[in-house]
């Protein structure tokens, strides 16, 4: 039995086997081949067997997706047949006598750059399928599978050095029963997936991690932040006894969880979901989400080899807009840049990323980014709740622009005669100091404040969120990013404008009451903590709320205000126990 300590990153528990991840690397690199006419063959077989998977996950997605979904992949097949792009890649296998991996990306990529060059929106859009298509080609070529998780037979608990957001799209969910990541923090891409599956997580654990046999049978105690490997039987059972109870707890609430949120004072909170994509909006109404207080729309830019257009960005915001009907939806515009890397916008390299042309500060430089995303998010909110929100804003003048941009967006559209949402709020996340400082100055201008705690705690602290030598410090219960959080809170209420939370601390159980104390209105959250973090607020008397988060603001650390939050309020110890 071995004992790692590591960051408590997603809540809950889950014992089972051990599962090394590793990325699949296609090579592609050029060969020179022998047998020309034996290569072709080789090629044809491959597209032969390419075909019949993509079959296979069309019939998949019209019976898990949708309809518009499964589309897709007869896209993909038609590629498959088209002369011209086949016949391309055979001559240069005969004539360049070239290996087919190389010759399929190769010509593949020459395609999609002259479809990403139209100014046929549709055309444009083909580019992606193209690459998409040529990789899968590729993949059953080297004889790998598509998915690095495609070989586990039962759901495995899965240990990394770190995951990027390209391995988590790759990822067979239903195969997955918990994350060990040797590197990351609470905050790193991989603990925010595994809390958006409401699967436990241990980050930060160390490289030891990178030792322990697939198949071995370990726990991952995301409450605690510890893993243990190959347990005794003791142990083992007492863990399962611990995964037992919180199960029931959060079954329990479950049953309530299309209930409102109300505090036994009759205060009401709204409580709604931070989502990624249609799956997470799924997902999160059966939770009880009451709307969406964080659309990432990263998931449209990632794994591809072009910019989204506008009308495919459209159709998937419109399809997420469609499952929420008339309840909000806050969509945050691209934030990329920081930890979230997009390798065709060939950015410069940056010595601290998270300081530099990140989220609003790329999409203000390019406005071939941005409008086409404010476009297609005003146009899919016709006859929904649309609000749109601002990444990574630091000043007044920064939010001026952006807003400029967007009422360019809508003069466009109106003299175009494309309908959009006229009506749509706009804000701002707040998670840079400077604009919780300048709070009552940024609430003059926007419609309302979103906070993210994520990157208000690393900025505050000066503690980079990915790594797991300085978690302790950009903990958003320090009282110096709680102070902050009441500032905000009270500069946009002076202004009469509502305040969510979107970053992490607004599903910690133990910070509902500071939070209601300090009269935030809106917690978003992942799905799975919406039942549980409802249930707390019932049980909560907001008036009382008050001189608690005062008191609690009085603190000197997290430790101190967690244990005087449980001991005030003995109730939620119990439930996260
Ligand atoms: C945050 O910073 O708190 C937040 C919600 O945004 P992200 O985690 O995507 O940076
Ligand atoms: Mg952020």
């Amino acid at each position: 039995m071995k004992k790692l300590n590591g960051v408590a990153a997603s809540r809950g528990i889950c014992i089972g086997p051990a599962f090394q991840f590793h990325r699949i690397e296609l090579d592609t690199e050029k060969k020179e081949i022998s047998d020309p006419n034996a290569e072709v063959a080789r090629l044809d077989a491959a597209l032969a067997s390419a075909k019949s998977q993509i079959d296979l996950i069309y019939q998949k997605a019209l019976t898990e997706a949708s309809e518009a979904d499964a589309e897709i992949f007869q896209a993909h097949k038609m590629i498959l047949d088209d002369p011209e792009l086949i016949s391309t890649i055979k001559n240069r296998i005969q004539c360049e006598r070239i290996n087919s991996e190389c010759a399929v990306s190769e010509t593949a990529e020459q395609f999609a750059a002259t479809m990403a060059a139209m100014e046929d929106e549709y055309f444009a859009a083909r580019a992606t399928d193209i690459m998409d298509v040529a990789n899968r080609v590729v993949r059953v070529l080297m004889n790998v599978a598509d998915s690095p998780t495609a070989d586990l037979k039962e759901p495995a608990i899965i240990l990394a050095d770190d995951l990027t957001p390209s391995d988590t799209v790759l990822l067979d969910k239903s195969k997955v029963l918990g994350f060990c990541i040797a590197r990351g923090s609470a905050t790193s891409h991989t603990a925010i997936l595994a809390r958006g599956l409401g699967l436990p997580a241990v980050a930060g654990a160390g490289l030891d991690v990178m030792d322990v046999k697939t198949g071995a049978t370990m726990v991952v105690d995301g409450s605690n932040g510890v893993v243990i490997i190959e347990p005794d039987e003791a142990i083992e059972k007492q863990y399962h006894q611990r995964m037992e109870t919180s199960k029931k707890i959060q079954s329990e609430a479950l049953k309530f969880a299309q209930s409102k949120a109300h505090t036994k004072d009759g205060i009401e909170f709204e409580v709604v979901a931070n989502i990624g994509n249609v799956e997470d909006a799924k997902f999160a109404v059966e939770n009880g989400a009451e709307g969406v207080g964080l659309l990432r729309t990263e998931f449209l830019y990632l794994e591809r080899n072009a910019l989204p257009t506008e009308e495919e960005q459209y159709q998937a915001y419109q399809a997420i807009m469609d499952v929420f009907g008339k309840h909000p939806v806050v969509l945050r515009t691209l934030d990329v840049g920081g930890d979230k890397e997009i390798p065709y916008l060939h950015l410069e390299k940056e010595m601290n990323p998270f300081l530099g042309e990140r989220a609003l500060r790329l999409c203000l430089n390019r406005p071939d980014i941005f409008k086409p995303q404010l476009r297609a998010a005003l146009r899919a909110g016709v006859g929904h709740n649309l609000k749109i929100m601002f990444p990574m804003v630091a000043t007044v003048s920064c939010v001026r622009k952006a807003m400029k941009v967007v009422n360019e967006c809508k003069d466009e559209m109106r003299k175009e005669g494309i309908p959009f949402a006229e009506d749509a709020e706009i804000g701002i996340m707040v998670e840079i100091p400077s604009a919780a400082v300048i709070a009552d100055q940024l609430a003059k201008e926007v419609d309302f404040f979103s906070i993210g705690t994520n990157d208000l705690s690393q900025y505050t602290m000066a503690a980079d969120r990915t790594n797991p030598k300085v978690a302790e410090l950009s903990d958003a219960f320090h009282p110096a990013v709680l102070r902050l959080i009441k500032m905000v809170i009270d500069a946009a209420h002076a202004e009469h404008k509502w305040v969510g939370m979107c970053g992490e601390l607004a599903g910690e159980p133990l910070a509902a009451p500071i939070l209601v104390g300090l009269g935030l209105d809106e917690f978003s959250m992942s799905p799975p903590f919406i039942p549980l973090v409802k249930q707390i607020i019932r049980n909560l008397t907001a008036e009382d709320l008050v001189k608690l988060a005062e008191n609690a603001l009085q603190l000197g650390s997290p430790k101190e205000i967690q244990v005087f939050v449980k001991r005030e309020i003995p109730f939620i110890a119990e439930v996260i126990s």
